[in-house]
């Protein structure tokens, strides 16, 4: 190639694309690489899934595109129906938009709006967790606890109130229960130090994803969340993006604990890659009150266009037809048995954690110090670029609070079987082994 106009990393050398199937992607050299982590956690089918395949491009024969406020669309009927049937009906509502930030943005502005309604103007301010990841664009990165990314925009965002997020490998506690309520009370005092009223909602990941490389939070600290919301009149909104829709072995990872958030968001999995398909659901009575003063005031052009609702329900009903919870559910357990074995063989390999196909892999310079590599080592990008040169891609991020090292996550395509996982485990294994003989 003699010239690339992108910028959207630098200093990458990537190879191109050629095409893919099932967790299998090839480049023009005609490399093979295994999918193992469905791209940005996104592809859940894998690559040419037929029957999603399939539905798009009779879709595509019918009509791409209507605009909302000129057409119903049936699939979008049918896909909101969907969504609400797989929260068991504890949410009511659906509104679609194209991707994880923009789906983040409605989630603020429907619970903002929703108290500006009901004439609590004075409710503007938004509490999330450190570390946290919520998107790129200002609204979300409001609410994201990572520096390297605030930074460059700091005067031009409206922060969150950040309070810290439970920490299950590097706990000073006596226990993860004490830790637990440690990081409660310090959050409640959080919340009481801001002016009375003004909190509109507490917005968290409840498995972390790039932020925290798959930490999942605990049963005792979500409710404690809810508890705390309730006392102080706000909602609770919860970011699934990258763990809802079967990631985690259920529909959505609340459904762990049995605590359903007042708003839930949710884009990734939804069109798994083959469209861009994103949305929140939300309480029937929150939505009520806003669309009884005049309705959402908001809006993207793409939202649930009946390519995007093609899409994301052909995905939903492949996920019930072939049992991939169920798959999920059993082979995500025998996926961290693997992992675990690594960490047994490889001492800078820190901490394994997550559930389903969301796990995560943190990298320390040996498990007795859990002290993180030099930054300038980039570990994240050394072991990545390793285990793609082996043909295995997993999902990097760079660690920068001094504190934390850097991880990847292993997210395979939900429907990958026994046989694939061992694949993928054969090459992690040889990148380990690699990575270990560089070593700083
Ligand atoms: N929230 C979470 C939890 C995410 O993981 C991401 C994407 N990594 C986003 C929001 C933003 O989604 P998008 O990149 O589609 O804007």
């Amino acid at each position: 190639m003699t010239s690339n106009a992108l910028f959207y990393q630098a200093g990458a050398e990537l190879p191109l694309i050629s095409h893919a199937q099932g967790i299998y992607m090839w480049d023009t050299l005609g490399k093979r690489y295994i999918d193992g982590c469905s791209g940005a956690i996104t592809c859940s089918l894998g690559h040419q899934h037929p029957a999603v395949t399939a539905a798009m491009k009779a879709q595509l024969d019918q009509v791409a595109f209507s605009y909302r406020t000129q057409f119903e669309s049936q699939v979008a009927i049918d896909l909101g129906d969907a969504l609400v049937a797989l929260t068991e009906a504890q949410l009511h509502k659906v509104f679609f938009v194209g991707s994880g930030s923009e789906a983040v943005e409605s989630a603020m502005k429907l619970a903002r709006q929703y108290f500006y309604d009901r004439g609590e103007p004075q409710r503007q301010r938004f509490v999330s967790l450190r570390p946290s990841y919520h998107g790129s664009t200002l609204g979300a990165l409001g609410l994201t606890g990572y520096e390297p990314l605030e930074r460059p925009y700091e005067d031009l965002i409206t922060p969150s109130v950040k309070v810290p997020s439970p920490d299950f490998y590097r706990f000073k506690e006596a226990d993860i229960e004490t830790h637990v309520e440690a990081v409660l009370s310090q959050t409640e005092a959080a919340m009481a130090a801001q002016p009375e009223d003004s909190i509109v909602a507490f917005v968290l990941e409840p498995v972390g994803g790039a932020s925290t490389g798959a930490r999942m939070l605990n049963k005792r600290y979500v409710e404690g969340i809810r508890t705390l919301c309730d006392r102080f009149g706000c909602l609770l909104i919860m970011d699934e993006v990258l763990s809802g829709l079967g990631r985690t072995g259920e529909w959505f990872a609340w459904q762990h604990w049995g605590v359903c958030p007042d708003i839930l968001v949710l884009a990734k999995g939804m069109g798994a890659g083959y469209y861009p398909v994103a949305g929140i659901l939300a309480k029937g009575d929150l939505v009520d009150q806003v669309q009884n003063q005049g309705g959402f005031m908001h809006g993207h052009t793409y939202a649930g266009n009946p390519l995007a609702c093609t899409t994301g329900l052909a995905v939903i009903r492949a996920m019930q037809n072939e049992g991939i919870l169920d798959n999920v559910r059993e082979l995500g357990i025998y996926l961290r048995q693997q992992l675990d074995q690594l960490k047994a063989r490889y001492d800078f390999i820190g901490d394994v954690r997550g559930i389903g196909f969301l796990q995560g892999v943190e990298l320390v310079q040996s498990q007795g110090s859990k002290a993180p590599f030099p930054a300038e080592f980039n570990a994240f990008s050394k072991i990545t670029a390793i285990a793609r040169e082996k043909g295995l891609l997993i999902y990097p991020r760079r660690c920068l609070n001094g504190v934390e090292g850097d991880h990847f996550l292993v997210t395979p395509p939900l429907n990958t079987t026994r046989a694939e996982i061992d694949e993928m485990m054969t090459l992690l294994d040889q990148a380990l082994a690699e990575f270990s003989r560089i070593l700083p």
